[in-house]
């Protein structure tokens, strides 16, 4: 299915914020990462200028959230729902890692919508709520240190949700830089190259042709790990040729 479809049918579901900065946070969170739907279950205060200001550019998710007063209306027509703790907690759904659970999260949302829920900053999930979902997620962390900001453990999931989603691979795109500057140079262009090292070598005695060694092999080497391009080849060549007006070496006359 396609990926864009599977992010946009996980829901993720903040249970009883209190800092409108971490609903700012988290809309950030899940547009960066291609999801965009958020549910709110009774947060303390929003809307409010301070979740527009961490959200950035994604008040477009905070506008469009929904708002209920209880989890299981949030929860409502979703098929599967994964709730994420920092700590195991005695009743509920056995904790998994958050890798595989996504794995079958995304397999679900094949079906229908989902859900990601998170907990209150001080209180985490309540028990109650822990058993709406079918599976329970805790973030592995520095044991001595293991709470993490909601907004922060809403982008890891994200993230885990996008890279299951686009199967390990999603595209990448580097605003303002081409990936590449010039077209990848021909096996001959390349070939052209060799050829002009191994001359202005010879001319200046660096090479002996008659004693070959292992240079030229070594130098094949080098640049054949590099995927030379053809503005390359011709900066390389000018170097070389450059050199050779100097020295006078390869002059025809
Ligand atoms: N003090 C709370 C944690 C609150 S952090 C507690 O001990 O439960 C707010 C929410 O972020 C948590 O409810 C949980 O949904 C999520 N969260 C934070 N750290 C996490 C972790 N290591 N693994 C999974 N979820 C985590």
């Amino acid at each position: 299915m396609n990926p864009q479809l599977l992010l946009s049918r996980i829901r993720v579901v903040l249970c009883r914020p209190s800092h409108p900065g971490n609903i700012g946070a988290a809309a950030r969170a899940m547009k960066t990462m291609g999801l965009s739907s958020l549910y709110l279950v009774e947060p303390k205060q929003f809307p409010d200028p301070e979740a527009d200001v961490r959200a950035t550019g994604a008040v477009d998710v905070l506008q469009a959230s929904k708002i209920t007063s209880s989890l299981k209306e949030a929860l409502a027509g979703t098929i599967f729902a994964v709730a994420l703790s920092a700590r195991q907690r005695d009743l509920g759904p056995e904790i998994g890692a958050p890798r595989e659970t996504v794995a079958r999260l995304l397999r679900e949302a094949e079906q229908g919508e989902v859900a990601l829920v998170f907990g209150n900053e001080t209180m985490g999930l309540s028990n109650e709520e822990i058993l709406h979902c079918q599976a329970a997620v805790t973030i592995p962390t520095n044991p001595d240190f293991s709470s993490l900001n909601l907004g922060s453990a809403v982008q890891v999931l994200c993230y885990e949700s996008r890279m299951a989603a686009f199967a390990g691979q999603p595209p990448i795109r580097v605003l303002g830089v081409t990936p590449f500057a010039s077209p990848p140079a021909t096996l001959d262009e390349v070939e052209g190259l060799y050829g002009h090292l191994e001359k202005v070598m010879t001319d200046t005695g660096f090479y002996n042709p008659e004693q070959p060694g292992r240079l030229m092999p070594k130098l094949r080497r080098l640049f054949g790990r590099v995927r030379l391009e053809k503005d390359e080849i011709n900066i390389l060549r000018g170097v070389l040729a450059s050199t050779q007006v100097k020295t006078g070496y390869g002059r025809k006359d």
